[in-house]
């Protein structure tokens, strides 16, 4: 390894080929003697989105009460209190200079959406309306909650509504705001691909906005969405919890790419020890392969009809990654649930005799208990290095082996849900969100082992998610839900990528292109020639 990691080599004790030349100078701020550095500060500019792509513990939210004037950077002196002057100093000449400027002589106003949205019912007390009211200093609000469908819940407590409905409430009282700087630390956990088109379109629409000089910066880990919002991007790396560099801008697209490809450019840094790869074509119609299970159309409501599930039969093929999309509220969840057993069907019968391995959406391990303690009452190969290598060390499990259960993180026990599934000896692995809290690295990790160990085991895997690129990079067919959320959905059967993405994508109104570089998708602008095209050929997705 290459020293500077005081705990493990973050890439998994790959040879990192070329040291971060921005560690020879002294960090930006250091919390005390051997605690975390920041390295880089991320460029605020007016009229601009700017994104930071990174693992979470990086230091984003250190370099955001930098920038946001809460804290002033102490450059590397943790003995010394910070002062602007030599701050500016430090960066005069960059593209800081002049919002450092600004802040020195305290002339920025900032909001902020916090990470963890489902901590505010435990600061706030009442109801959506109440907490929104208080945030109209723009005289916006009232589009905010018409564009992100607030509406409907404007009267319920703010500890009674869903993850999604408080995220997008979250996300109106930061933009409600009239500031300079606006941070929003991740706009897409519990929302649906729609919802999140909406949240970037705002964002950008206020970047842009008549006064010209307001600032968004952005963390994000759906790289789709990210793509699609950010002007620029800084890219985060290093080890969390020990150091973080923020590397200068790049283009969103460029960013991206290098992030993809495991090596950044312009700093000569490997990151990664492979790249990340897409198919641009949709993957060849498989020759028919044995099917493991066919079922037949199902129905299932709640209630007297409030909501309404139908099910079109069809079959799951054996060693087959299946992916299901569609929006929030449309009945993925109670589809995995039938199957489960768990939920049984107005109509239709489910007979077969399968073990199914089921992740739930919302992960519920609360246990006391220890990490080692639990995953090894459920895997029989626990502790074998076949284990360690296939589950323990792409999820990341070694270092929180020994806490509790009731201590993780959301990202944590998110990981430590995604392997207890993987272990158990099933005939079916049926995961539902399990990008949810998980950091951008952590996604491309998870992916890889889920992938791996479909592949190795000849397992079969459902696996529901709303990003884009995860169901791209798994799966091999799709099924696909449509109807009206929380009044009925229906369920296609699964169908080749080709088809899917296209239904899928159709509903939606969106289209993808690649870059020209590495495959990747990107959505294209609405209404943009390529939009119109792709459109009109029908290849929402893929092309050729
Ligand atoms: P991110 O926002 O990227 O998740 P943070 O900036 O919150 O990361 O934290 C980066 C690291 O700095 C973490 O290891 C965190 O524990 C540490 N840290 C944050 N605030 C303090 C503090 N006030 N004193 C000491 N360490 C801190
Ligand atoms: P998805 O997973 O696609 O977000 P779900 O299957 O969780 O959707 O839910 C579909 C609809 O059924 C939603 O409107 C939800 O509120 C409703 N619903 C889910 N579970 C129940 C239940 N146990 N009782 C009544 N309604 C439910
Ligand atoms: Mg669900």
């Amino acid at each position: 390894t290459c020293g500077i990691c005081v705990d493990k080599c973050p890439f998994d004790a790959i040879e990192i080929i070329n040291l971060p030349s921005e560690l020879d100078e002294e960090p930006v701020h250091r919390y005390g003697e051997n605690a975390f550095s920041l390295y880089g500060l991320p460029t605020p500019e007016p009229g601009n989105v700017t994104g930071i792509l990174g693992p979470n513990g990086i230091g984003k939210s250190t370099a955001v009460h930098g920038l946001a004037g809460e804290m002033v950077p102490n450059l590397g002196d943790h003995e010394r209190d910070g002062d602007w002057d030599r701050v500016l100093d430090r960066f005069r000449g960059t593209g800081l200079q002049n919002y450092l400027e600004s802040l020195r002589d305290g002339d920025v106003s900032v909001s902020r959406k916090p990470q963890y949205v489902d901590q505010i019912p435990k600061q706030f007390d009442g109801n959506t309306r109440e907490l929104l009211e208080r945030t109209d200093e723009r005289g916006a609000l009232d589009e905010l909650i018409d564009r992100l469908n607030i509406g409907p819940v404007m009267d319920q407590d703010i500890d009674s509504i869903s993850g999604g409905e408080l995220q997008r409430v979250a996300i109106a009282a930061c933009l409600a705001r009239d500031a300079d700087f606006y941070f929003l630390d991740e706009i897409t956990p519990y929302l649906d691909i729609g919802q999140r088109m909406v949240v970037a379109r705002l964002i950008g629409e206020l970047a842009d906005d008549d006064t010209g000089d307001r600032s968004m910066l952005v963390v994000e880990h759906d790289l789709a969405i990210l793509d699609l919002l950010a002007d620029t991007l800084h890219v985060a790396y290093g080890e969390p919890g020990a150091y973080g560099v923020i590397t200068d801008p790049k283009s969103v697209r460029n960013g991206i790419n290098e992030y993809l490809k495991g090596y950044l450019d312009n700093e000569n840094m490997r990151i990664r020890p492979s790249a990340i790869t897409f198919e641009e074509h949709a993957p060849r119609v498989t020759s028919r392969s044995e099917t493991l299970v066919e079922y037949p159309d199902l129905r299932k409501s709640y209630g007297d009809g409030e909501f309404e599930l139908r099910v079109e039969g069809g079959e799951i093929n054996h060693s087959e990654v299946l992916g299901a999309v569609g929006p929030n509220g449309i009945g993925k969840s109670t589809l995995a649930k039938l199957l489960t057993g768990d939920l049984a069907p107005d109509e239709g019968e489910l007979d077969f005799a399968l073990d199914i391995s089921y992740k739930p959406q919302y992960v519920e391990i609360d246990q006391p208990m220890r990490v080692d303690a639990f995953l090894s009452s459920i895997a029989d190969q626990f502790g074998s290095s076949y284990w360690n290598t296939e589950i323990a060390q792409p999820l990341q499990l070694e270092r929180i082996m020994e806490q509790n259960l009731t201590d993780l993180s959301g990202g944590e026990r998110q990981r430590v849900a995604i392997a207890a599934c993987l272990s158990d000896d099933a005939d079916l692995y049926l995961l539902d969100e399990p990008s949810a809290h998980l950091d951008v690295e952590q996604r491309v990790r998870a992916t890889t082992a889920i992938r791996r160990y479909a592949e190795n085991h000849d397992a079969t895997v459902m696996v529901i998610d709303h990003d884009i690129y995860m169901i791209d990079l798994l799966a091999d067919r799709l099924m696909v839900f449509d109807g009206e959320p929380a009044e009925r959905g229906r369920a296609s059967p699964p169908q080749e990528m080709r088809d899917g993405m296209n239904d899928f994508l159709a509903d939606l109104d969106i289209t993808f292109r690649r870059d020209e570089r590495t495959g990747r998708p990107r959505i294209n602008k609405p209404g943009s020639q390529l939009d119109s095209q792709q459109k009109r050929n029908g290849e929402y997705y893929y092309s050729g």
